[in-house]
């Protein structure tokens, strides 16, 4: 490698910055220098746009003047979280040698800079960068070939501030899903993966950082050789069965944590491997439509996981998001949760003791990867200390209990662990006031380390002669006001007034050193106070050094029981959980749900808990709503009708989120529940418009539809909104229909549909798992009131008018719309050559040839457009040709 030196034109520190920038091209580099980091060039330009700080010149390079901005080192963390949240990395580089060192190197030398960490969003330790009720996940993604045409892909999903990581393999059509299901911040993979045409998509549209690896550092070897650097083992056979996949992802994970760590182990709690399947398959369309965990708009306020969050830790918080967003699919384990969950109900003083507990134990898994990490402060101790001492005592609580059911008695087994010798030793070492950071020293408790103790003494011992060689000198010069002082120049120094001056010092002067005049005060230093300086310095010195290995020895013992207090904080993580969801069920009245292998889907008395949570705050009753899509052979579809405004896209979604929650393990908003577990949840809103990532609004509703059709099986459930309202009614009519068709024929699923295609709800007469409902609307006056009641049956009217009336549409609007209407239901009346749906021909009958589509109307001779869309043949044309008649027909009009 050439030095820096040979940069043309470049001062040696400048020299510097550009080698050390040139390493890390894809980073903000954070340089330091005295007490701020600096960014110098495009990096500078780029920040002090996203931070609004102001951009500066400091010295030229190549004859043109460098730009530069610096951020003060006390602020660093909060202009690193701003740039993270961007999507930026950051390279930190310090000094790692004194200036001192640099010096004996030659005079010009300037002092060694390295980078020491990577700040990437998916690698964040510190507290005040993470959300504390939020994983901070990389996931780091890998493939292997199943056949000549499939592939599978293997994930592996950490959290570094937590020490988690599983992995998991899923088949092609299943990742966008999984990786949704993660919500990571930052995802890593080979540049072969990222670079496949066929998941571009993916890649573009993920909120996630995107990092490429080159393919020549993944091979499989070298994937294997870090799982087992990394976890200490001679072979992965003690693991489980990874696939190849699942190694190679792993290997990516480590791969850039070694990258972005620089050399410190990032500790790691064991992969735990998930079962392909193991979880209700929720993509990300669906995720975002239901609200899960966050709303349409990107909050949590509003979405489902805040509705029901009643956990009262960080760590709690955090598994909750994780169960909502993985739902189990296994009856025993749903059982398990759901049995603690009832017995927490049931003992509402236990669940007080338990939560009052959780409440005060602190985040121990965060400040043991801290420790593990060596950032760790005096807090991140005691926050274990006081961590495993709850672990204790709620263990304790636990087992008091009488006929504990087998989750609760799980989790009480694995708290038990706690090892309480070192709570008590944290105890014994650690002060009772601690300072942030080690550095700042005090930590160690008095009387905990018999050396400390000794070195303070001296310390306060020295101040005492101090104070007392300030009084001999006051006495020998007759100077009452002489003092001696202390500060960061001079150290210590003894000052008199300047009206005194020297004359009354003259018996000491031959000791006394003149250091400053003031302006009303001369300021010495003595051969004495010298000496007693260094005596101070050094025993604050050693008491720092001696606290500082008091420390490392604390970590030590504590990351030696890593494993054991990472399985801990899941625990009381997990317990949090439960009595969340008991102490919600026991506050709204939900229900334990009855979860089997059937295809049952009973609701009794339904509510959607975040409608409802909005209505009771300003004073309103929500309706609550039965939803029978039980069937023996294969799953019912509901087809609702009904008004805007009348409750559909409530009743269809509240539907969903009691499955979600059922599976998750959490009781559910209904006088009663039953259902067949579900495999995989869709949902779909008609209208979404996703403009701004540059579809059209009917093109992604077809694409989501299409993947519902191809991917639904019996144990499926779908909740469709308004599909095919994107397009001309009868494009969307036909595409409604052919939809329910295969969902009935083919996919077999528990399906609701809403629709505003009032011709669709003939189908029930010839589909026989199909059924018709509305929602009841009362008339008072011409005004319509909407009864949120879900009946059987056809809705009459629609209702557009008078929404449009309520919504505050100018009356003339209203009332010239009224007129229009009259006239075009008449001609519709009228029109001879409609066929109704009725005469079409049975799905059924024709199942091995796709079903004609309904009829279109015959045009009127002159009707240019109705010529154009006869012509049309929706089933030939590939999507986008049908895009582009669309626009033909829309250019026509
Ligand atoms: P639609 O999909 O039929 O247009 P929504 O489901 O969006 O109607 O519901 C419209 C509004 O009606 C909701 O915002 C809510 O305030 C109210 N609503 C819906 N369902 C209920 C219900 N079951 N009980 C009480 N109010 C409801």
């Amino acid at each position: 490698t050439s030095s820096p030196l040979d940069i043309p034109g470049a001062t040696p520190m400048m020299a510097q910055y550009i080698e050390i920038k040139a390493a890390n091209p894809d980073c903000l580099l954070f340089y330091r220098m005295g007490d701020f980091y600096e960014l110098f060039f495009e990096d500078a330009e780029i920040a002090s746009r996203a931070l609004g700080i102001v951009l500066t010149k400091r010295g030229k390079h190549g004859g043109a003047d460098i730009p530069m901005c610096g951020v003060p080192l006390e602020r660093a963390d909060d202009y690193l979280h701003r740039l993270i949240a961007l999507g930026h990395r950051v390279a930190v580089c310090q000094q790692t040698e004194d200036a001192a060192e640099a010096k004996k190197r030659g005079p010009k030398s300037v002092v060694r800079r390295e980078v020491i960490r990577l700040v990437t969003p998916g690698t964040l330790t510190e507290d005040r960068l993470l959300d504390p009720t939020r994983a901070n996940l990389l996931l780091a993604i890998g493939r292997r070939k199943v056949s000549d045409t499939s592939e599978a892909y293997g994930l592996a999903a950490l959290d570094i501030s937590t020490g988690r990581f599983s992995l998991s393999e899923v088949e092609s059509s299943e990742l966008a899903a999984a990786i949704a299901r993660h919500e990571p911040r930052e995802i890593v993979l080979s540049e072969v993966i990222h670079a496949d045409p066929a998941l571009a998509k993916l890649w573009r549209e993920t909120k996630a950082a995107v990092v490429p690896l080159a393919q020549g550092e993944l091979e499989p070897a070298s994937a294997e050789r870090r799982i087992r650097e990394q976890f200490g083992v001679k072979t992965l056979d003690g693991f489980g069965n990874f696939s190849r996949a699942e190694i190679a992802a792993a290997g990516a994970a480590l791969l850039y944590l070694e990258r972005t760590q620089l050399g410190t182990r990032v500790p790691l709690s064991a992969p735990s491997r998930e079962a392909t399947g193991a979880t209700l398959a929720i993509d990300a369309a669906t995720r975002a439509n239901l609200e899960l965990t966050r709303t349409l708009s990107g909050e949590r306020k509003g979405s489902l996981l805040d509705a029901i969050d009643r956990t009262v830790s960080a760590g709690g918080a955090r598994l909750l998001a994780e169960h909502l967003a993985g739902p189990l699919t296994d009856l025993t384990k749903i059982g398990r949760r759901h049995d603690a969950v009832a017995f927490l109900a049931e003992d509402g003083a236990l669940r007080a003791h338990l939560r009052d507990a959780l409440h005060a134990a602190p985040d121990i898994a965060r400040a043991l990867s801290r420790i593990g990490l060596n950032r760790a402060g005096p807090r991140d101790l005691a926050a274990l200390r006081d961590g495993l001492d709850a672990a204790a005592t709620i263990a304790e609580q636990l087992r008091a209990e009488e006929n504990l059911p087998d989750g609760l008695t799980r989790l009480a087994r694995r708290l038990e662990k706690a090892d309480r010798a070192l709570a008590e030793e944290l105890a014994r070492a650690l002060a009772d006031d601690l300072p942030l950071n080690r550095r700042d020293g005090n930590f160690v408790r008095a009387g905990y380390h018999a050396e400390i103790d000794e070195a303070r003494l001296l310390g306060q011992d020295s101040r005492k002669v101090i104070a007392a060689l300030q009084a001999r000198y006051a006495e020998a010069s007759g100077c009452r006001t002489l003092r001696i002082k202390h500060n960061n120049v001079l150290g210590y120094y003894i000052e008199v007034p300047q009206a005194v001056g020297e004359a009354c010092l003259k018996g000491l002067m031959q000791d006394f050193v003149h250091r400053q005049t003031m302006v009303d005060a001369m300021r010495f230093t003595s051969v004495e106070l010298g000496e007693l300086e260094s005596k101070i310095a050094g025993a604050s010195d050693r008491v720092l050094a001696l606290e500082s290995a008091v420390f490392d020895a604390l970590s030590a013992r504590v990351s030696e029981g890593a494993e054991a207090i990472a399985d801990i904080a899941e625990a009381l993580s997990g317990l949090d959980v439960a009595a969340s969801h008991a102490e919600l069920a026991v506050e709204l009245a939900w229900t334990r749900p009855v979860i089997d292998d059937s295809l049952a889907f009973a609701i009794e008395g339904g509510r959607h808990p975040v409608v409802e949570a909005a209505l009771m705050k300003a004073g309103e009753a929500f309706i609550a709503n039965a939803c029978d899509l039980s069937g023996d052979e294969a799953g019912r579809i509901r087809l609702v009708t009904g008004p805007n405004m009348g409750g559909k896209s409530t009743f269809l979604r509240q539907n969903a989120l009691i499955a979600v929650l059922a599976q998750m393990g959490a009781f559910v908003p209904a006088a009663s529940a039953r259902l067949g577990v579900v495999d995989r949840l869709f949902s779909r809103v008609g209208a979404a418009d996703d403009l701004a990532r540059g579809h059209s609004t009917f093109m992604v509703e077809m694409v989501e539809t299409a993947a519902i059709l191809n991917q639904a099986t019996r144990r499926s459930l779908v909740v469709l909104d308004e599909i095919g309202r994107g397009t001309a009614t009868f494009d969307g009519l036909s595409i409604a229909w052919a939809c329910l068709e295969h969902l009935h024929e083919k996919n077999g699923c528990r399906a609701l549909f809403a629709t505003h295609f009032h011709e669709l709800t003939a189908l029930s007469q010839r589909l026989p798992r199909l059924d018709n409902a509305t929602l009841k609307v009362a008339e008072d006056r011409g005004d319509v009131v909407f009864l949120h009641e879900v009946v059987p049956g056809v809705a009459e009217r629609s209702y557009g008018l008078q929404v449009a009336r309520l919504a505050g549409l100018p009356p003339s609007v209203v009332a010239r719309a009224g007129a229009i209407l009259k006239g075009l239901e008449t001609s519709e009346r009228e029109r001879p050559a409609r066929r109704k749906i009725d005469d079409l021909p049975l799905f059924a009958s024709l199942a091995a040839a796709p079903p004609p589509p309904p009829e279109p109307v015959k045009p009127e001779p002159d009707d240019r457009l109705g010529q154009l869309i006869d012509r049309i043949d929706p089933d030939a044309l590939t999507p986008r040709e049908a895009l582009d008649a669309l626009y033909r027909l829309k250019k026509e009009r």
